[in-house]
């Protein structure tokens, strides 16, 4: 049974404000966050914590983003409807569930084959219906459906990989979280076939980005 009532919308609520106070500014964004049931995307063990800022444990030892951080790699995304998006590490589906509720077309990749399966029956069941998840390895990206509008990362990669600048359409925006113990939210902007603007942001933790599948 699907359920989100009362208590949860009240939470949830109070997750908005959080987030606002923490500097997102994103309408939709904001109201993404606002509509998305993310008690449903985790444990029922952990559902009275599901609206803290935090991130939480999911299957395959991977975790759920934080909220303000899914907030702010999105918002540097600057996603409008229609966009070809590819979001790497599939994880619980709160970020892919984000992105649709955004208006992008959701391109998603997830190396934990427990996670893909689960994770692809329940967005299906809850109703977010991304373009495609493919089980594979997000270093790289998803060749087939290249170029990409937006691309996001969602854990955290030691270098930048090659194959996912390459898959940016020029004017495109990847945002990826780069370092080993903890990194430095970074920003692509393509300029051109061979020229990209980088800005760097605060720092971030993520589980890591690991090579292959699983
Ligand atoms: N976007 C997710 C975040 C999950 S944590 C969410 O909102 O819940 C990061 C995810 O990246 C984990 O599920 C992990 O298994 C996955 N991951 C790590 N390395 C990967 C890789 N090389 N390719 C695809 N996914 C990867």
């Amino acid at each position: 049974m699907i359920k989100d009532n009362y208590r949860h919308k009240g939470k949830r609520q109070q997750l908005v404000n959080i987030v606002k106070k923490k500097g997102i500014t994103s309408q939709s964004v904001i109201e993404a966050i606002g509509k998305i049931p993310r008690h449903l995307f985790m444990d029922s063990s952990f559902e009275d914590h599901a609206y803290q800022d935090k991130a939480f444990p999911i299957a395959a030892d991977q975790t759920i983003s934080q909220p303000y951080t899914v907030a702010f790699q999105t918002e540097k995304l600057e996603v409008e409807k229609g966009d070809k998006v590819l979001e790497i590490g599939t994880g619980s589906g709160y970020q892919t569930a984000v992105l649709c509720e955004l208006g992008a077309k959701v391109y998603s990749i997830e190396r934990q084959r427990e996670l893909y399966k689960k994770t692809k029956s329940f967005l299906n069941k809850i109703g977010y219906r991304p373009k495609h998840l493919s089980f594979g390895d997000g270093y790289k990206g998803m060749p087939n459906y290249a170029p990409f509008d937006k691309i996001v990362v969602t854990a955290g990669a030691p270098y930048v990989p090659k194959a996912l600048l390459g898959q940016l359409a020029v004017g495109g925006r990847m945002v990826i979280p780069v370092g080993d113990e903890s990194q430095t939210m970074t920003l692509f902007i393509r300029k051109s076939l061979h020229e990209f603007d980088k800005t760097e942001f605060g720092e971030f933790r993520f589980v890591p980005l690991l090579e292959d599948k699983n």
